[in-house]
């Protein structure tokens, strides 16, 4: 089946999205066709010494879908099997992000083809400081704003601002977000994605009316995401029953302990094998009898295959592209509530666009007043796409596409094309 997943090509999955969304809005062909392709895309191919002495080529990418509304913006992953179409696919869903929670960016993604944990620190270093150095043609405060994605780390971040900064001759902090606080970084930043996710869900558990004495949630992926979520849903008062990764997955009926799981985690290095749960497969996981489940790993984890099989009332997709077109479908006829990825998980880039924003002030805010101001921007924006999927006669994704894509589509009319 996984052979089968992957043939699909990311970037015509999010095409199609784009294209159903753009049908809704009633989209001029013109504008359309520029909408559907990426601005820029660049390839890098660049050598790292290892430890060793031995030379290896690794090929990164940086590609910016559009710039119409802002500097484009978007996460750089480091994972073994990163392609250009993943990447162009994640660029344009970067565009769509920023659009409907309403921060003044464009679309961008990036990445390097690469396991991050099979290299020494000193070799991700390395790696990365070439890798910021053949894309940073393209990348600067005003130009493209990269942040960390999967298998990046604020470490990370503060590398690539740093080897910004040398080129430069002098700091420039405001050249990535999700950086450590002592070098720009934002309070608050290292948890927006799962802060987000939480507001969200608890927004969205409060429109349905869920009656559950205390909604139960499963997460999927235990990363820096998924690890958040499930901290702040369980501070909010939900009952987190099974947690994943890519080794396995745990699951309690009555609730984990927390604290115990991290212990074990911390140890094995996964949470399959921890005594307090029953171990169930991956692909269990997300099939449990639960109110909330998070996916919060990896892209196309509910597909037509498992869609028909999911028990949970509402859907928070925290990974992006982790619910397949052909699962929404399914998802809708059975009347699972799925908060789209665009929305879901847009808590980390609305942080980011307040880091940017403190970076360029040098004027830097409180923990509190950040968490405040991101709730104000997701909550408004979780109504406005609800109020879209009302007005439209659409679900919550084509509503929330649709109005990004109207946003967009309206700044590039405006601004008309050049020369
Ligand atoms: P991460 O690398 O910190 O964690 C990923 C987690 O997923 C790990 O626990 C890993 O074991 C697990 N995993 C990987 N493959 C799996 C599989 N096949 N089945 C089950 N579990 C699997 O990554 P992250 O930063 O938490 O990102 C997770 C998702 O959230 C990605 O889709 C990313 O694009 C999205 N996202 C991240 C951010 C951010 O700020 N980091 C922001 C928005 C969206």
């Amino acid at each position: 089946m996984a052979v089968e997943l992957q043939s699909k090509s990311a970037f015509e999955t999010a095409q199609k999205r784009f294209d159903s969304a753009a049908d809704v809005v009633g989209l001029a062909d013109d504008t359309r066709r520029v909408l559907r392709e990426p601005k820029r895309e660049l390839t890098v191919h660049f050598p790292v010494r290892h430890d060793d002495g031995s030379v290896h080529v690794y090929t990164g990418y940086r590609v910016q879908h559009n710039i119409s509304r802002g500097p484009a913006k978007g996460g750089l992953r480091y994972s073994r099997g990163l392609t250009l179409d993943t990447v162009k696919a994640l660029a344009m869903l970067m565009t769509w992000k920023c659009a409907v929670v309403g921060i003044p960016y464009g679309g961008a993604k990036g990445g390097v083809a690469v396991d991050p944990n099979a290299l020494s620190t000193a070799e991700l270093e390395h790696l990365t400081r070439r890798y910021a150095t053949e894309i940073a043609v393209l990348i600067g405060p005003e130009k493209d704003i990269p942040a960390p994605d999967l298998g990046t780390t604020p470490q990370v971040m503060a590398w690539i601002m740093d080897t910004i900064s040398m080129h430069s001759g002098h700091s420039v902090t405001a050249s990535v977000t999700g950086k450590p606080v002592d070098v720009g970084g934002s309070e608050g930043r290292l948890e927006a994605s799962g802060r987000g996710i939480t507001y969200l869900t608890l927004e969205a558990l409060k429109y349905l009316h869920v009656e559950d004495e205390t909604p139960t949630v499963a997460v999927q992926g235990f990363g820096h995401v998924g690890a958040s979520t499930v901290r702040l849903l369980h501070e909010a008062g939900l009952r987190i029953v099974a947690v994943g990764d890519s080794r396995g997955a745990v699951y309690n009926p009555k609730g984990l302990d927390l604290q115990a799981l991290h212990e074990h985690r911390r140890f094995r290095g996964t949470v399959a094998g921890f005594k307090k749960a029953e171990d169930v497969s991956r692909a269990e996981l997300l099939e449990l009898p639960v109110t909330v489940l998070v996916p919060a790993a990896v892209e196309q984890q509910i597909h037509e295959h498992n869609a028909s099989r999911i028990q949970a009332r509402l859907i928070t997709e925290a990974a992006n592209a982790a619910v397949t077109p052909e699962a929404d479908a399914l998802l809708n006829e059975k009347g699972i509530f799925v908060l789209p990825d665009i929305l879901a998980n847009s808590g980390g880039v609305v942080v980011s666009y307040f880091e940017w924003v403190q970076d360029l002030q040098a004027f830097f805010w409180e923990e509190e007043e950040i968490n405040t101001k991101l709730h104000h921007v997701i909550t408004r924006a979780f109504y406005e796409v609800l109020h879209t999927s009302v007005n439209k006669r659409v679900d919550l994704r084509t509503a929330a596409y649709a109005l990004a894509v109207q946003r967009v589509a309206n700044a590039s009319v405006v601004r008309g094309i050049y020369p």
